[in-house]
Formats: structure tokens, C-alpha cells, sequence
């Protein structure tokens, strides 16, 4: 025996234990409904102004909290879930998109009381991903090309140069060269520009420039900042779901860059 193993007794407390913060943890519904017969009602309001006042005064809580307590109720109508943390995964989604995930979740661990928050979170992650219709902006896709193609000019240009430089440097036109600084510089300045060229159109919103929140508000995106492509480092980032979508749309996007070194 080991010592990570647990003792007989050892085993059966921890079981106890954790069903008992089980059972707690379903209290949060409890909470939920008799706080939301509270505020429907207006029982409150012998003593209060406000449902917030009720809930800051009399459980030193925010409204906030009381509507999360509600909204995990509001979950539970829906589907079977057992804890706070699983509501709130769940909350901002419509009564289908709820059942989708947690059947989704269920078919992965076969067994409904298996489900865990984060599991949740991860599967309404790739739905909501997989709902975006990819609509992407043709204008945009003509204009990026286009930038993309004045960077790829200064690297052409840059090759020209460089050509040229390394030919006469073992000349004695270029004996006062510094061929080390210049390679060096050449290399930072193809860097600079490989990096900051428009590589694909912005995969989380298709180069529209804004997205949808949950709530259905438009907001800018801050991942191409709204400029609706996206260099390669913000590109090498984005989940593959998104980007698939790019590339489904246009496939021949990514420019012909020059090749070099
Ligand atoms: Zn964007």
C-alpha cells in the first residue's frame, strides 16, 4: 500500500464528504426558486425599495448574484444539470442550443451525471463556432489582397537589393561594406514585413470588421482591430474551427509571398 492510498475508513469519508457538497452545491436551485418567487411576487417589499436593495440588505449580495441564482433555475427547466457552474455555461444560450450541448457533453461521457462545467464550456464554444454562417466580406477579401500584395512588392524589392549588395561586396567598389550589419538589417526588415502583412482575412469575423455578441449587440472586433484581416501571429492563434471557415470560403487567399533565404 502506498502512502496515496486511502484506508478503508479514509475512502468512505471522503465518499460521504463529497456527496455531501453535492447535495449543497444542488442548493443553488433552491436559492434560485425561492428567490425568484421573491422577486415575481414582490415579497420584498414590506421592508425594501427594490428587489436590490432586498438582496444587497438582506444577503449582503448584489442583484447580480440573485439573477445569476435565477438564471441557473431558468437552466435547470432545460436541461439536467447539477451545479451553479454548469448553469452559468449554459445560461446565455437558447432553450435548443442548451439541449444541443448537454447531449453533446452526455454522448461524451455516456452518463448524464458525468458532465462537468468545463466540458460544457468547451462544447457551447465549438456549437456557437459552428453556427457563425461564414459570410465572408468581398470587399474586404479584394482589399486585403491588394495590401497584401504592396507588402510583397517590398519584398521583392528588398531581394533586389539584397542581390545586388552581396554581388559587390567582394568587389572593391563594396570594400567599405559592412555585409554583416547589412544581412543582419535585410533580415530584421523581412521580418518587420512578413509580420505585420495582411496574412488571411480575420477568421473571427470574416473580415467584417464587428461581431455579434451573445446579448445581440454589434462590438467591434479587437482581434484584427476591425481592420478585417489579420497579420500571421493573430492568425497561428485562432481555433482551427474559425479558421477552416476562411478557408472554405476562399481557398486560394494566402498570398504567393516571394521566397527568400
Ligand atoms: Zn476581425
Amino acid at each position: 500500500m502506498s502512502q496515496y492510498d486511502l484506508s478503508q475508513p479514509e475512502s468512505s469519508r471522503l465518499l460521504q464528504l463529497e456527496e455531501e457538497i453535492a447535495e449543497d452545491l444542488k442548493a443553488v436551485f433552491r436559492i434560485g426558486v425561492n428567490l425568484m418567487e421573491i422577486r415575481d411576487n414582490k415579497l420584498w417589499r414590506e421592508n425594501f425599495r427594490s428587489f436590490e436593495d432586498y438582496c444587497n440588505d438582506k444577503w449582503s449580495k448584489g442583484s447580480n448574484w440573485a439573477r445569476k441564482m435565477i438564471k441557473a433555475v431558468k437552466v435547470q427547466d432545460v436541461v439536467p444539470i447539477e451545479n451553479e457552474w454548469q448553469a452559468r455555461q449554459l445560461a446565455d444560450l437558447s432553450d435548443d442550443k442548451k439541449v444541443e450541448v448537454f447531449n453533446r457533453a452526455v454522448d461524451e461521457v455516456s452518463d448524464p451525471a458525468l458532465v462537468t462545467g468545463s466540458q460544457l464550456k468547451r462544447i457551447k464554444q465549438s456549437v456557437l463556432a459552428e453556427e457563425v454562417e461564414p459570410d465572408i466580406d468581398q470587399a474586404m477579401l479584394v482589399n486585403h489582397r491588394m495590401l497584401a500584395e504592396d507588402f510583397d512588392s517590398c519584398l521583392n524589392g528588398l531581394t533586389r537589393v539584397n542581390s545586388i549588395i552581396e554581388g559587390i561586396s567582394d568587389q572593391s567598389v563594396g570594400m567599405w561594406l559592412n555585409v554583416e550589419e547589412f544581412r543582419m538589417d535585410m533580415k530584421n526588415m523581412r521580418a518587420n514585413i512578413r509580420m505585420s502583412k495582411p496574412h488571411e482575412l480575420c477568421p473571427y469575423c470574416m473580415g467584417g470588421g464587428n461581431l455579434m455578441s451573445l446579448e445581440g449587440n454589434e462590438e467591434d472586433c479587437s482581434a484584427c482591430r476591425t481592420l478585417g484581416w489579420v497579420p500571421k501571429a493573430v492568425w497561428d492563434e485562432a481555433p482551427e474551427q474559425f479558421k477552416n471557415k476562411v478557408r472554405g470560403c476562399d481557398s486560394e487567399i494566402t498570398s504567393n509571398e516571394p521566397l527568400m533565404d
